[in-house]
């Protein structure tokens, strides 16, 4: 990627955030003077790199071999044919998936950490943090840490840790240290605050690998940056392989960096449709979901000023979802902002209708999702039924549901 072609005009949707991390009224750096210097020494260095052909070539190096990237795009032939079955006469829209499943470990998240780590190696650190919920993003990060020789201390919620068994282990495995978090719910949150406390205690050697599109500006900037990898494969093989652009983008949120990676470059291709995906966990009503945009009200998370799910104190609530990875409790500021002026829908997917899809795709395509995409293809099918048959869906599959299959047992009532 060169400078020219990754800078967009003025008047671009493309062209947030602003200097000071702006998107709109969200975004912002909302941290500790202590943490200041730390976060404007992040972004001179990251644009820096940006502005480096050697750093890209790097990064473009490590995503072909090391990755696997590009990922195919797939068109979901009998998936497509199966929904035209239900769907009204002459109806049913081609589904078409970008594979980010087939990545090495398993989903997108490595994407994010290759970016971060080469950032971290540039400034000369030499120890990199994370924090992590599910674990997802901590194995992809002790997995970048291993592959560069780097020691890594991953903070994780007691609860989480109980809960997360196999991903505890395989961050072990790959030589990090995972320090279990005892203050408050135990889960991610209070591993999000324990990791701040630790980086801004160790900033002379310590990198910060934040996980998805959030965090203090420029965070949520340089997340998207290195997960629009996503679109900008996607826009060019769509073209190559339909002749056209797509109607419409769909992509499930966790906090958002898989779905701004796959929407950022396609922003200003005005007819060009796109859907995030929420997890509505039991249902928006009863209160137990994740869906931070649907449930949730403006406030002040993890450095930056976005959809939060919290109570009338401000106090953050548990998020829910039958998908470890989607239950965080706020949205990267970047889709506040885009639901905010409309250039993006969102809703949301229950656990039920996310299970349900799970198996579609099992059995039509030959494709285990994680449970986390598995929320993007029940919104395609809701979707597709309603669209004209020459119309195109290109949805993100981002991540595989090996890590999913003891949950899915267990909610299908089904002994292993
Ligand atoms: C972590 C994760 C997500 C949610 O994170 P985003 O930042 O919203 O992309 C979604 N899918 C998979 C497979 C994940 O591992």
């Amino acid at each position: 990627m060169t400078q020219a072609s990754t800078t967009p005009l003025a008047n671009s949707f493309r062209a947030q955030p602003d200097e000071n991390g702006h998107f709109g009224q969200f975004g912002g750096r909302y941290v500790a003077e202590t943490l200041m210097p730390l976060i404007l020494d992040l972004d001179r260095h990251y644009r820096a790199a940006m502005a480096d052909q050697a750093f890209h070539d790097e990064f473009d190096w490590l995503m072909k071999h090391y990755v696997g990237r590009p990922s195919p795009l797939y068109y979901a032939q009998r998936l497509t044919e199966t929904l035209r079955e239900s769907a009204p006469e002459g109806r049913g829209a081609q589904v078409w998936f970008k594979r980010d499943e087939l990545n090495h470990t398993g989903a997108h998240k490595i994407n994010n950490c290759i970016g971060q780590i080469l950032l971290a190696k540039r400034m000369g650190k030499t120890r990199i943090i994370a924090e992590t919920g599910a674990g997802q993003h901590g194995v992809a990060t002790a997995t970048v840490a291993a592959r560069f020789g780097l020691p890594c201390v991953i903070y994780m919620g007691a609860r989480d840790i109980e809960r997360q068994q196999p991903n505890v282990f395989r961050m072990k495995l790959l030589g990090a240290e995972v320090v279990p978090v005892q203050s408050g719910a135990k889960t991610l949150k209070d591993a999000m605050n324990e990791a701040l406390r630790d980086w801004v205690a160790n900033v002379h050697d310590t990198f910060y690998i934040i996980g998805t599109a959030a965090g203090p500006h420029p965070y949520p900037e340089l997340v998207r940056e290195f997960q629009s990898v996503i679109g900008r494969e996607a826009r060019e093989q769509i073209q190559e392989l339909a002749g056209r652009l797509p109607d419409l983008l769909v992509a499930a949120i966790g906090g958002g960096s898989n779905a701004i990676g796959l929407f950022h470059p396609f922003l200003d291709d005005a007819d060009v449709a796109m859907l995030g995906i929420e997890a509505a966990g039991h249902g928006i009503e009863t209160g137990e979901h994740a869906a931070s945009l649907a449930g949730g009200t403006p406030g002040i998370l993890h450095g930056n000023k976005t959809f939060l799910l919290q109570d009338a104190d401000g106090q953050i609530a548990e998020a829910h979802s039958i998908s470890a990875g989607l239950d965080y409790p706020g949205i990267g500021p970047e889709h506040s902002w885009l639901k905010d002026i409309g250039r993006v829908q969102y809703e949301s997917v229950t656990d039920t209708e996310a299970l349900d899809a799970f198996q579609l795709l099992c059995r039509t395509e030959g494709i285990i999702p994680a449970l986390e995409p598995a929320h993007a293809i029940a919104a395609v099918a809701r979707k597709a039924r309603a669209m004209n048959r020459d119309q195109i869906i290109l949805a993100n599959l981002c991540g595989r549901g090996d890590k999913d299959i003891f949950t899915v047992a267990d909610a299908l009532g089904v002994a292993m």
